[in-house]
Protein backbone atom coordinates (compact mmCIF):
# COMPACT_ATOMS: atom_id res chain seq x y z
CA UNK A 1 0.00 0.00 0.00
CA UNK A 2 1.51 3.39 -0.71
CA UNK A 3 0.20 6.68 -0.40
CA UNK A 4 1.30 8.44 -4.09
CA UNK A 5 1.04 6.45 -7.25
CA UNK A 6 3.60 6.85 -9.89
CA UNK A 7 2.25 9.07 -12.60
CA UNK A 8 1.26 6.20 -15.40
CA UNK A 9 0.62 6.65 -19.41
CA UNK A 10 -3.09 6.25 -19.79
CA UNK A 11 -4.13 2.39 -19.56
CA UNK A 12 -6.52 0.10 -21.27
CA UNK A 13 -9.54 0.60 -19.07
CA UNK A 14 -11.18 -3.50 -19.79
CA UNK A 15 -7.28 -4.71 -18.64
CA UNK A 16 -6.67 -2.59 -15.70
CA UNK A 17 -7.71 -3.40 -12.12
CA UNK A 18 -9.48 -0.69 -9.89
CA UNK A 19 -7.27 2.04 -7.86
CA UNK A 20 -9.28 2.71 -4.71
CA UNK A 21 -8.59 5.19 -2.95
CA UNK A 22 -9.36 4.04 1.56
CA UNK A 23 -9.33 7.77 3.57
CA UNK A 24 -9.53 7.88 7.21
CA UNK A 25 -7.69 9.20 9.92
CA UNK A 26 -7.54 5.52 12.02
CA UNK A 27 -4.70 3.51 10.03
CA UNK A 28 -6.84 0.41 12.07
CA UNK A 29 -9.66 1.57 9.98
CA UNK A 30 -8.18 1.52 6.87
CA UNK A 31 -5.81 -1.86 7.09
CA UNK A 32 -9.12 -3.61 8.16
CA UNK A 33 -11.03 -2.12 4.32
CA UNK A 34 -7.33 -2.75 2.94
CA UNK A 35 -7.40 -6.12 3.91
CA UNK A 36 -11.14 -7.26 2.75
CA UNK A 37 -10.63 -5.34 -0.74
CA UNK A 38 -6.89 -5.69 -1.41
CA UNK A 39 -7.05 -8.87 -3.36
CA UNK A 40 -9.15 -7.40 -6.18
CA UNK A 41 -8.14 -3.91 -6.05
CA UNK A 42 -4.64 -1.66 -6.00
CA UNK A 43 -5.50 0.00 -2.46
CA UNK A 44 -3.94 3.58 -1.81
CA UNK A 45 -4.22 5.51 1.91
CA UNK A 46 -4.69 8.76 3.04
CA UNK A 47 -4.45 9.57 6.95
CA UNK A 48 -6.46 13.25 6.11
CA UNK A 49 -9.02 14.51 3.32
CA UNK A 50 -6.02 16.86 2.74
CA UNK A 51 -3.58 14.05 1.82
CA UNK A 52 -6.28 13.06 -0.26
CA UNK A 53 -7.19 15.77 -2.24
CA UNK A 54 -3.23 15.80 -2.93
CA UNK A 55 -3.21 12.29 -4.29
CA UNK A 56 -6.45 12.76 -6.46
CA UNK A 57 -4.91 16.23 -7.91
CA UNK A 58 -2.20 14.01 -8.40
CA UNK A 59 -3.30 10.54 -10.08
CA UNK A 60 -7.05 10.40 -9.76
CA UNK A 61 -8.28 6.77 -8.12
CA UNK A 62 -11.53 4.95 -9.16
CA UNK A 63 -13.09 4.98 -6.00
CA UNK A 64 -12.79 6.83 -3.10
CA UNK A 65 -14.01 5.09 0.58
CA UNK A 66 -14.01 8.06 2.37
CA UNK A 67 -14.63 8.38 6.67
CA UNK A 68 -17.02 11.10 7.63
CA UNK A 69 -15.49 11.97 10.67
CA UNK A 70 -11.60 13.50 10.76
CA UNK A 71 -9.87 16.47 12.23
CA UNK A 72 -9.01 19.21 10.02
CA UNK A 73 -11.18 18.65 6.43
CA UNK A 74 -14.53 15.91 7.49
CA UNK A 75 -14.87 13.25 4.47
CA UNK A 76 -18.33 15.06 3.58
CA UNK A 77 -16.25 18.43 2.64
CA UNK A 78 -13.31 16.49 0.91
CA UNK A 79 -16.59 14.79 -1.41
CA UNK A 80 -17.73 18.51 -1.84
CA UNK A 81 -14.47 19.86 -3.30
CA UNK A 82 -13.77 16.68 -5.28
CA UNK A 83 -17.15 17.42 -7.26
CA UNK A 84 -16.12 20.75 -8.00
CA UNK A 85 -12.68 19.89 -10.26
CA UNK A 86 -13.40 18.92 -13.42
CA UNK A 87 -10.55 16.27 -13.01
CA UNK A 88 -11.76 14.47 -10.09
CA UNK A 89 -15.55 15.23 -10.40
CA UNK A 90 -16.35 11.65 -11.67
CA UNK A 91 -14.39 9.81 -8.98
CA UNK A 92 -17.02 8.12 -6.69
CA UNK A 93 -17.35 8.37 -3.43
CA UNK A 94 -18.67 6.19 -0.91
CA UNK A 95 -18.65 7.28 2.92
CA UNK A 96 -17.73 5.04 5.65
CA UNK A 97 -19.90 6.30 8.61
CA UNK A 98 -20.45 5.49 12.24
CA UNK A 99 -23.35 8.09 12.18
CA UNK A 100 -26.69 6.96 10.89
CA UNK A 101 -29.30 9.55 12.02
CA UNK A 102 -31.13 10.32 8.93
CA UNK A 103 -29.87 14.11 8.81
CA UNK A 104 -26.21 12.34 8.43
CA UNK A 105 -27.67 9.99 5.45
CA UNK A 106 -28.92 13.45 3.58
CA UNK A 107 -25.96 15.29 4.58
CA UNK A 108 -23.81 12.24 2.91
CA UNK A 109 -26.15 12.53 -0.41
CA UNK A 110 -26.02 16.63 -0.22
CA UNK A 111 -22.14 16.54 -0.12
CA UNK A 112 -22.10 14.12 -3.58
CA UNK A 113 -21.59 10.85 -2.37
CA UNK A 114 -22.96 7.62 -4.52
CA UNK A 115 -23.42 5.59 -1.29
CA UNK A 116 -22.72 4.85 1.91
CA UNK A 117 -21.40 1.75 4.43
CA UNK A 118 -22.20 1.42 8.03
CA UNK A 119 -19.45 1.02 11.05
CA UNK A 120 -18.62 -1.51 11.84
CA UNK A 121 -18.24 -2.62 8.40
CA UNK A 122 -19.68 -5.83 7.16
CA UNK A 123 -16.67 -7.17 4.34
CA UNK A 124 -19.80 -8.77 1.90
CA UNK A 125 -21.10 -5.12 1.88
CA UNK A 126 -18.31 -2.83 0.66
CA UNK A 127 -17.14 -5.66 -1.53
CA UNK A 128 -20.37 -5.29 -3.17
CA UNK A 129 -21.17 -1.94 -3.06
CA UNK A 130 -17.34 -1.52 -4.38
CA UNK A 131 -17.83 -4.14 -6.96
CA UNK A 132 -21.52 -1.91 -7.87
CA UNK A 133 -20.22 1.65 -7.79
CA UNK A 134 -16.87 0.31 -10.26
CA UNK A 135 -19.01 -1.33 -12.82
CA UNK A 136 -20.79 2.13 -13.04
CA UNK A 137 -17.71 4.26 -13.27
CA UNK A 138 -15.73 2.10 -15.57
CA UNK A 139 -19.03 2.34 -17.88
CA UNK A 140 -19.12 5.74 -17.47
CA UNK A 141 -15.58 5.97 -18.47
CA UNK A 142 -15.79 4.12 -21.66
CA UNK A 143 -18.68 6.75 -22.73
CA UNK A 144 -16.81 9.25 -21.57
CA UNK A 145 -13.95 7.97 -23.80
CA UNK A 146 -16.47 7.68 -26.82
CA UNK A 147 -17.83 10.70 -26.91
CA UNK A 148 -13.91 12.10 -26.96
CA UNK A 149 -13.40 9.76 -30.64
CA UNK A 150 -13.96 10.62 -34.07
CA UNK A 151 -15.82 8.12 -35.75
CA UNK A 152 -14.37 7.60 -38.52
CA UNK A 153 -10.41 7.57 -37.36
CA UNK A 154 -11.12 6.56 -34.03
CA UNK A 155 -8.55 9.23 -33.12
CA UNK A 156 -9.32 12.43 -30.69
CA UNK A 157 -12.18 14.51 -32.24
CA UNK A 158 -12.31 18.45 -32.15
CA UNK A 159 -13.83 18.52 -28.42
CA UNK A 160 -10.97 16.58 -27.03
CA UNK A 161 -8.58 18.77 -28.69
CA UNK A 162 -9.96 21.49 -27.26
CA UNK A 163 -10.04 20.74 -24.06
CA UNK A 164 -6.77 19.11 -23.90
CA UNK A 165 -5.10 22.47 -25.55
CA UNK A 166 -6.45 24.54 -22.62
CA UNK A 167 -5.59 22.25 -19.93
CA UNK A 168 -1.97 21.90 -21.48
CA UNK A 169 -1.78 26.29 -21.70
CA UNK A 170 -2.40 26.63 -18.28
CA UNK A 171 0.00 23.76 -17.31
CA UNK A 172 2.22 25.46 -19.93
CA UNK A 173 2.21 28.87 -18.55
CA UNK A 174 2.62 27.01 -14.78
CA UNK A 175 5.57 25.76 -15.94
CA UNK A 176 7.02 28.49 -18.15
CA UNK A 177 7.37 25.88 -21.24
CA UNK A 178 6.31 26.46 -24.47
CA UNK A 179 3.17 24.77 -26.19
CA UNK A 180 3.39 23.84 -30.25
CA UNK A 181 0.60 22.71 -32.72
CA UNK A 182 0.98 21.65 -36.32
CA UNK A 183 -1.98 22.22 -38.21
CA UNK A 184 -2.21 19.17 -41.39
CA UNK A 185 -4.64 19.32 -44.18
CA UNK A 186 -4.66 16.25 -47.06
CA UNK A 187 -3.85 17.93 -50.31
CA UNK A 188 -6.76 17.94 -53.29
CA UNK A 189 -8.33 15.52 -51.39
CA UNK A 190 -11.93 16.81 -52.96
CA UNK A 191 -10.03 14.94 -56.38
CA UNK A 192 -8.81 11.92 -54.62
CA UNK A 193 -12.31 11.63 -53.73
CA UNK A 194 -13.55 12.47 -57.25
CA UNK A 195 -11.19 9.63 -58.80
CA UNK A 196 -11.11 6.85 -56.41
CA UNK A 197 -14.57 7.68 -54.72
CA UNK A 198 -15.96 8.47 -51.09
CA UNK A 199 -15.07 4.60 -49.63
CA UNK A 200 -11.99 5.02 -50.56
CA UNK A 201 -11.36 8.78 -49.10
CA UNK A 202 -12.15 7.61 -45.85
CA UNK A 203 -9.88 4.64 -45.82
CA UNK A 204 -7.13 6.83 -46.80
CA UNK A 205 -8.18 9.51 -43.83
CA UNK A 206 -8.40 6.68 -41.50
CA UNK A 207 -4.61 5.22 -42.58
CA UNK A 208 -3.64 9.13 -42.74
CA UNK A 209 -4.73 9.43 -39.24
CA UNK A 210 -3.03 6.16 -37.82
CA UNK A 211 0.47 7.27 -39.36
CA UNK A 212 0.14 11.08 -37.79
CA UNK A 213 -0.65 9.15 -34.40
CA UNK A 214 2.38 6.43 -35.01
CA UNK A 215 4.62 9.51 -36.13
CA UNK A 216 4.10 11.13 -32.95
CA UNK A 217 6.43 9.28 -30.59
CA UNK A 218 6.28 11.38 -26.62
CA UNK A 219 3.12 10.03 -25.02
CA UNK A 220 2.08 13.25 -24.39
CA UNK A 221 1.91 14.84 -28.32
CA UNK A 222 -1.77 14.28 -29.46
CA UNK A 223 -3.12 13.98 -32.98
CA UNK A 224 -6.66 15.22 -33.44
CA UNK A 225 -9.32 15.21 -36.35
CA UNK A 226 -9.86 18.74 -36.65
CA UNK A 227 -12.67 18.17 -38.93
CA UNK A 228 -13.08 16.84 -42.92
CA UNK A 229 -9.38 15.95 -44.00
CA UNK A 230 -7.66 18.33 -41.64
CA UNK A 231 -5.58 16.94 -38.79
CA UNK A 232 -4.05 19.03 -35.66
CA UNK A 233 -1.49 17.33 -33.33
CA UNK A 234 -0.83 19.35 -29.82
CA UNK A 235 2.86 19.16 -28.80
CA UNK A 236 3.30 19.99 -24.92
CA UNK A 237 6.59 21.20 -23.98
CA UNK A 238 7.95 21.53 -27.80
CA UNK A 239 9.51 24.79 -29.05
CA UNK A 240 8.83 25.84 -32.69
CA UNK A 241 12.57 24.02 -33.92
CA UNK A 242 11.24 20.83 -32.15
CA UNK A 243 7.67 20.84 -33.95
CA UNK A 244 9.52 21.67 -36.82
CA UNK A 245 11.12 18.54 -36.91
CA UNK A 246 8.50 16.87 -35.81
CA UNK A 247 6.35 18.02 -38.54
CA UNK A 248 9.13 16.91 -41.36
CA UNK A 249 8.59 13.46 -39.54
CA UNK A 250 4.73 13.80 -40.57
CA UNK A 251 5.31 14.58 -43.80
CA UNK A 252 7.80 11.97 -44.73
CA UNK A 253 5.37 9.76 -43.21
CA UNK A 254 2.30 10.40 -45.10
CA UNK A 255 4.34 9.89 -48.42
CA UNK A 256 5.85 6.59 -47.49
CA UNK A 257 2.22 4.99 -47.26
CA UNK A 258 2.64 5.75 -51.05
CA UNK A 259 -1.29 5.79 -51.61
CA UNK A 260 -1.98 6.58 -55.16
CA UNK A 261 -2.92 9.80 -55.89
CA UNK A 262 -2.90 10.70 -59.86
CA UNK A 263 -5.31 13.94 -59.90
CA UNK A 264 -2.44 15.64 -57.28
CA UNK A 265 -0.49 18.06 -59.38
CA UNK A 266 1.71 17.50 -55.94
CA UNK A 267 3.10 14.16 -56.24
CA UNK A 268 1.67 10.88 -58.01
CA UNK A 269 0.72 9.54 -54.37
CA UNK A 270 -1.13 11.58 -51.23
CA UNK A 271 0.58 14.15 -49.74
CA UNK A 272 0.04 16.64 -46.63
CA UNK A 273 0.61 20.18 -45.94
CA UNK A 274 1.52 21.29 -42.74
CA UNK A 275 1.50 24.82 -40.94
CA UNK A 276 3.71 24.78 -37.44
CA UNK A 277 3.20 27.62 -34.85
CA UNK A 278 4.88 27.72 -30.91
CA UNK A 279 4.94 30.19 -28.00
CA UNK A 280 5.27 30.22 -24.69
CA UNK A 281 1.39 30.67 -22.89
CA UNK A 282 1.22 33.28 -19.74
CA UNK A 283 -1.58 33.79 -17.36
CA UNK A 284 -4.65 34.82 -19.53
CA UNK A 285 -3.34 33.53 -23.11
CA UNK A 286 -5.66 33.22 -26.06
CA UNK A 287 -5.58 29.75 -27.34
CA UNK A 288 -7.14 31.19 -30.61
CA UNK A 289 -3.61 33.09 -31.80
CA UNK A 290 -1.52 29.80 -31.39
CA UNK A 291 -4.71 27.95 -33.79
CA UNK A 292 -4.64 31.13 -36.00
CA UNK A 293 -1.41 31.17 -36.42
CA UNK A 294 -0.79 27.28 -37.26
CA UNK A 295 -3.87 27.74 -39.60
CA UNK A 296 -2.57 30.74 -41.36
CA UNK A 297 1.10 29.46 -41.91
CA UNK A 298 -0.74 25.74 -43.26
CA UNK A 299 -2.36 28.79 -45.62
CA UNK A 300 1.17 29.59 -46.69
CA UNK A 301 2.27 26.30 -47.47
CA UNK A 302 -0.73 25.45 -49.62
CA UNK A 303 -0.21 28.65 -51.39
CA UNK A 304 3.49 27.71 -51.99
CA UNK A 305 2.53 24.48 -53.88
CA UNK A 306 1.40 21.85 -51.19
CA UNK A 307 3.27 18.74 -50.04
CA UNK A 308 5.55 20.97 -47.65
CA UNK A 309 6.01 22.43 -43.85
CA UNK A 310 5.76 26.32 -43.15
CA UNK A 311 7.18 27.33 -39.45
CA UNK A 312 5.68 30.77 -38.70
CA UNK A 313 7.82 33.60 -40.58
CA UNK A 314 10.57 30.81 -41.33
CA UNK A 315 10.99 27.24 -42.79
CA UNK A 316 11.91 24.62 -40.46
CA UNK A 317 15.34 24.37 -42.28
CA UNK A 318 16.01 28.65 -41.66
CA UNK A 319 14.65 29.62 -45.55
CA UNK A 320 12.29 32.46 -45.70
CA UNK A 321 8.39 30.90 -46.70
CA UNK A 322 7.40 27.70 -47.17
CA UNK A 323 9.47 24.60 -48.22
CA UNK A 324 8.58 20.79 -50.17
P1 LIG B 1 -6.46 21.47 -50.78
O1 LIG B 1 -5.25 20.82 -51.33
O2 LIG B 1 -6.49 22.93 -51.05
O3 LIG B 1 -6.65 21.16 -49.34
O4 LIG B 1 -7.70 20.87 -51.59
P2 LIG B 1 -8.77 19.84 -51.07
O5 LIG B 1 -9.49 19.29 -52.23
O6 LIG B 1 -8.13 18.85 -50.17
O7 LIG B 1 -9.67 20.75 -50.16
P3 LIG B 1 -11.21 21.06 -50.21
O8 LIG B 1 -11.49 21.81 -48.93
O9 LIG B 1 -11.59 21.72 -51.50
O10 LIG B 1 -11.91 19.67 -50.16
C1 LIG B 1 -11.88 18.84 -49.05
C2 LIG B 1 -12.56 17.55 -49.41
O11 LIG B 1 -12.50 16.63 -48.28
C3 LIG B 1 -14.01 17.73 -49.74
C4 LIG B 1 -14.74 16.74 -48.85
O12 LIG B 1 -15.68 15.99 -49.58
C5 LIG B 1 -13.64 15.81 -48.39
N1 LIG B 1 -13.96 15.24 -47.11
C6 LIG B 1 -14.14 15.87 -45.90
N2 LIG B 1 -14.44 14.98 -44.94
C7 LIG B 1 -14.45 13.76 -45.53
C8 LIG B 1 -14.69 12.44 -45.04
O13 LIG B 1 -14.98 12.20 -43.88
N3 LIG B 1 -14.58 11.42 -45.94
C9 LIG B 1 -14.27 11.64 -47.25
N4 LIG B 1 -14.16 10.59 -48.07
N5 LIG B 1 -14.05 12.86 -47.73
C10 LIG B 1 -14.13 13.92 -46.89
MG1 LIG C 1 -7.25 19.50 -48.33
MG1 LIG D 1 -9.32 21.29 -45.85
Amino acid sequence: MSLYAPATAPYNMQSRRGRLLIVDDQPANILYIRQILAEDYDTFMAKSAEQALVFCADTPPDLILADVMMPGMNGLELCQRLKQQSTTANIPVIFVTANQTMEDETACWNAGGVDFVSKPVNPQTIRNRVRAHLTLKFQADVLRQMAFLDGLTGIANRRYFDDRLEAECRRCSRSATPVALIMVDVDFFKRYNDRYGHLAGDDCLRRVADTLKASLQRPYDLVARYGGEEFVCLLPDSTLAGAADAAGLLEQAVRSLAIEHLDSDVASMVTISLGVAACQPDRGFDTETLIKTADANLYKAKQAGRGRICVDAQTSDGRPGAHG
